[in-house]
């Protein structure tokens, strides 16, 4: 059975635009970006609404729960792994991993729930295991 949890995670790249949700995850919280314009949330965070274009974008806090959109397993990865655009409750999709499970088992649809995971040397990313 193929388990997620041992592959070695590089650092993600933080930049200026990048750092407050990076921040947010060192202290275990996943931040999106709202529109106080158009009222769209979106994902990844961006400093243009990508619906209306509009700057007031906004971080909010994530529930951490979400549902599996879509998703593929790389089995040819030294450590075989799954890579899935997971739906947030607030409404944006992310692409992430979903861990702490059996490759075999994940489902279109599967409710799923933040988990954060150590990267080499930089922040903790974060992905879904099943809720
Ligand atoms: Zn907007």
């Amino acid at each position: 059975m193929a388990q997620a949890q041992d592959r070695k995670l590089a650092a993600p790249p933080v930049n200026f635009e990048t750092q407050p949700f990076w921040d947010a995850a060192a202290q275990g919280k996943l931040l999106y970006k709202k529109c106080a314009a158009c009222g769209e949330p979106h994902f990844y965070p961006r400093p243009f609404c990508p619906f209306c274009f509009s700057d007031k974008v906004e971080w909010q806090e994530a529930s951490g729960r979400g549902t599996i959109y879509t998703y593929s397993v790389m089995r040819r990865a030294p450590v075989p792994y799954a890579i899935a655009y997971v739906t947030l409750a607030e409404g944006p999709t992310m692409m992430s991993n979903i861990v702490d499970c059996d490759l075999d088992a994940i489902k279109i649809g599967q409710a799923v729930k933040l988990v954060f995971k150590p990267s080499d040397s930089g922040p903790p990313v974060p992905m879904f295991a099943p809720a």
